[in-house]
């Protein structure tokens, strides 16, 4: 991992490694990212690999401009006064996904919003402008640790993890940017943040509140949000199938019986999915949400998943499959 002064050149180069499909470390106003290319969902399983985050929590996606944005998510009434007022900043808003919305699912957790931000430091627009793409970036540091504010304490906690660390001194707001979900019908701050509740009360001519999240007892503020569910139930560590019920494998799926007589090889298309025939943890983690919206269907009883072994992102893997079938 290479720790470089951020420069139009080295810019450049970062811009490069993120179109790839590179984890690259940036600066923002509010602490550094842990930046890669949002449109690519291998790319994104590695930040979560990297940051050792035990849960695919949603992940906020950095773009240049609010025309940028308004390519993604549904920007309401509501998010273009805020976008005014507030962008670039570090203000985030959670919005609906558009339908043609081309982020990865595991941006977003299979959820159908999606966080947005134009952050407002000179290095990071440059960088969203190099990339030309939306880039999805959580705080640049390992689970359970503190958010990083200067290029040592990156290096510190996420060392080989990263193919780039793009430095440029301290951040100047040294704080997570502020989440506002307008996704509902009531603006909620989930997050608080430099800009406050009651500036964007103002904004909005209405009364904004932060959301104390007592329903859930949530440990961290990332644990405010909703989880997918699946509407059909999930079964997991299946080693067969029961009939009518849609298989999401990993791995080979050949020996795969279904009860009764049949294999899963001769399911229809619509009710196989397989998150990597060669086991491959990225490649499953990318797959994840998108696979099981397309299994989601009421003309199955059931998503039968086969087993995925518990380490590295089958950890978090494992954690949002056990949430999707309770
Ligand atoms: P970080 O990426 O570490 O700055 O954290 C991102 C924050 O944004 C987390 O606290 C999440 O709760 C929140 N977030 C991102 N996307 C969503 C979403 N679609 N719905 C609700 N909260 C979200
Ligand atoms: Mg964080």
């Amino acid at each position: 991992m290479a720790i470089k002064i951020a420069t139009e050149k080295t810019i450049r180069e970062a811009a490069a490694l993120i179109k790839e499909g590179g984890l690259v470390v940036f600066p923002t106003e509010t602490v550094y990212g842990l930046g890669a290319n949002a449109l690519d969902g291998q790319a994104v399983a590695r930040i979560f690999e990297a940051k050792g985050r035990p849960q695919f929590n949603p992940l906020i996606i950095h773009v240049c401009d609010e025309a940028a944005a308004a390519e993604l998510v549904v920007m309401n009434e509501q998010a273009r006064l805020v976008s005014s007022r507030f962008w670039p900043g570090p203000l985030t808003m959670i919005l609906p996904r558009r339908d043609d919305c081309p982020v990865s699912d595991l941006c977003s957790a299979g959820l159908p919003t999606l966080a947005v931000r134009v952050p407002a430091h000179p290095v990071a627009c440059a960088l969203l402008k190099a990339a030309g793409m939306p880039v999805a970036a959580p705080s640049a540091n390992k689970s359970g640790t503190l958010s990083a504010t200067t290029p040592v304490d990156v290096s510190g906690t996420l060392g080989d993890a990263v193919d780039m660390i793009l430095a440029a001194g301290s951040c100047p707001v040294g704080l997570e940017s502020t989440v506002l979900d307008l996704s509902g019908g009531v603006p909620l701050v989930l997050r608080p943040g430099a800009v406050t509740a009651a500036e964007i009360s103002a904004v909005l001519g209405e009364e904004v509140s932060y959301d104390r999240g007592d329903h859930e007892k949530p440990k961290s503020p990332g644990q405010l949000l909703r989880h997918y569910a699946p509407s059909i139930p999930l079964r997991l560590n299946a080693i067969d199938l029961e009939p009518g019920e849609a298989l999401l494998a990993f791995g080979s799926d050949r020996f795969m019986g279904i009860k009764g007589g049949g294999s899963a090889k001769d399911l229809p298309e619509s009710a196989r999915e397989n998150l990597s025939e060669s086991g491959d943890l990225n490649e499953a983690a990318a797959n994840l949400f998108a696979m099981l919206h397309a299994l989601d269907q009421s003309d199955h009883k059931a998503i039968a998943v086969m087993n995925i072994p518990d380490q590295g992102l089958g950890i978090a893997i494992n954690d949002r499959l056990s949430r999707a079938a309770d």
